[in-house]
């Protein structure tokens, strides 16, 4: 189900909770709101643990959207592997506002080491106890023509340019990303490192080198393709990784 305009923080809360067999709770704050967090699958120590977040910038439905798509819908058929921990949106006051910052005019993915920012330090809290085979942030690009993603993995074992194949049935792919110049670090047509000079900006590359196995920040074109071409995409990367460590423990 799309968002309605305007957005509200409380129906993705509302959709959260509405989801069988999830726990909710609140994480800490965000700017306005609290910011919460969804646990879908068991304790068990066999299943994989992955990490899900979207929405770290607010003018980026379609990581919302993908994050509670799946976990309504086809994540439950991956249950048997793996524990989901999810923040479906991280950045509420910029979600109900459409804008990238938070409500006070802060770039939470620009942020991360910044204790004025208040979904940094509830982000680095929630690290502090926690530990991730796998870690999907979806975000978007305006300005991009196409699907492109960032990646990186303890033994390079990267799925990225399988992932890249599989959205080309999607959508074109954008392969000449660079809005973070100096920062990017190609690897192969659409896919780029994580760079870790980026850890003390950027949530995905803080969130791998302090907690996850593997990384994955998935970006679809916000203004060139429609909301569920770009929530189709972001599936398809998370299915190939999963899918993959379906068969093949993450560590
Ligand atoms: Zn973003």
């Amino acid at each position: 189900m799309p968002p309605t305009a305007p957005r509200r923080y409380a129906d993705i809360v509302t959709r959260m909770q509405s989801i069988d067999g999830a726990t909710c709770r609140i994480l800490g704050d965000a700017t306005g709101h609290p910011m919460w967090s969804l646990t879908l699958g068991t304790a068990a120590a066999d299943r994989q643990q992955v990490l899900l977040t979207g929405g770290v910038h607010g003018d980026e439905p379609a990581g919302v959207e993908a994050v509670l798509q799946f976990l309504e819908g086809f994540g439950v058929t991956y249950l048997e592997r793996f524990t989901f921990f999810a923040i479906p949106c991280v950045n509420p006051s910029g979600y109900e506002a459409a804008t990238r910052v938070n409500g006070v005019g802060q770039d939470i993915n620009r942020s991360m080491a910044d204790d004025g920012v208040i979904e940094s330090v509830t982000l680095r809290r929630m690290l502090q106890h926690r530990r991730f085979d796998i870690f999907l942030d979806f975000h978007e690009d305006y300005e991009a023509t196409g699907f492109y993603m960032y990646e990186a993995q303890q033994q390079d074992r990267l799925l990225g340019a399988r992932i890249v194949d599989a959205v080309k049935l999607i959508g074109p792919i954008d392969g000449v990303e660079n809005t973070d110049a100096g920062l990017d670090t190609p690897i192969s047509e659409g896919l780029f490192g994580i760079n870790p000079k980026w850890r003390q900006q950027g949530w995905s590359a803080y969130g791998y080198f302090e907690a996850a196995t593997h990384g994955l920040l998935p970006e679809t074109p916000s203004t060139a393709w429609p909301l569920q071409q770009r929530v189709a995409a972001h599936h398809a990367a998370l299915r190939i990784v999963l899918d993959h460590y379906n068969k093949e423990p993450a560590s």
